[in-house]
């Protein structure tokens, strides 16, 4: 189990994720910007923006995969 925090997802706080694929945290992470932004907090908004603006922009989608890759390949297991 790893656990990635809302920030090194690229988000504006320190919410922590945790899941045994990537897959799993990137869900959870997507569900967490959501839920924020539809209580209107600004940074999340700001969050849910890119990851919208990145489903029409798939070279940016795919920057945003493999540093998330990265990302989850040197968290540490828990
Ligand atoms: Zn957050």
């Amino acid at each position: 189990m790893k656990t990635i925090t809302c920030r090194q997802m690229g988000g504006p706080c320190d919410e922590k994720f945790q899941g045994n694929t990537p897959e799993e945290i990137m869900q959870k992470g997507g569900e967490h910007v959501n839920e924020m932004a539809a209580k209107g907090d600004e940074g999340h908004m700001k969050a849910k923006e890119m990851m919208d603006a990145a489903v029409n922009d798939p070279e940016g989608l795919k920057k945003w995969q493999d540093q998330f890759m990265q990302t989850y390949n040197t968290a540490s297991e828990e």
